[in-house]
């Protein structure tokens, strides 16, 4: 039986516990998940490509069924590139549905036989984002139950060389 990767495309500025929780349950149903950094040039960054990927690698070190990859461009070419016979995406609120809609069908439009599947966040994390996380951290709350160690100490040093 052939190899089910799925990519799972995203800002990841920075991976947060939603991220990992999406991404630790995809594992039982694909063999593989790319976690690919979608860099967008036009896009203000709190970590660069390259941080984000050392970060995201750390997390994983220990899941060999989980890549860390960047690329640019449209998911649907990377995912033809890479193999990939989804596109995995998470759930939060009533919020995120119109905009997943849209893009999960531009992209059936580009490739009618990628399919993007859908995960629901886990009640622990649905008011968990990459942009809350940030903003709590600015203004030194506690997030260490929001992201993975390695990310709070990475924020940790990035907001001490702001
Ligand atoms: P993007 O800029 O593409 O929205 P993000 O890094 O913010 O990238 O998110 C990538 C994906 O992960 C999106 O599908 C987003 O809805 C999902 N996601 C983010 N945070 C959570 C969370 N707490 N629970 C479930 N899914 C999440």
């Amino acid at each position: 039986m052939s190899t089910r990767i799925a990519i799972y495309p995203g800002s990841f500025d920075p991976i947060t516990n939603g991220h990992l929780d999406i991404i630790k349950r995809s594992l039982g149903i694909f063999d593989k998940i790319i976690v690919g950094i979608a860099v967008n040039s036009r896009k203000q960054t709190m970590f660069s490509r390259d941080e984000r990927l050392e970060i995201i690698r750390e997390v994983f070190a220990e899941e060999p069924r989980v890549e860390v990859d960047a690329f640019e461009g449209l998911t649907v070419e990377y995912a033809r590139v890479r193999n990939a016979c989804a596109v995995l995406r998470g759930l939060r609120a009533v919020a995120d549905f119109e905009y997943e809609l849209q893009m999960a069908n531009m992209n059936r439009k580009l490739n009618k036989d990628l399919e993007t599947v859908f995960m629901m966040t886990s009640e622990k994390s649905f008011f968990v984002s990459s942009q809350n996380v940030k903003e709590v951290a600015r203004f030194g709350g506690d997030i260490r139950e929001l992201v993975p160690p390695a990310v709070a100490q990475h924020l940790a040093l990035k907001l001490e060389q702001q």
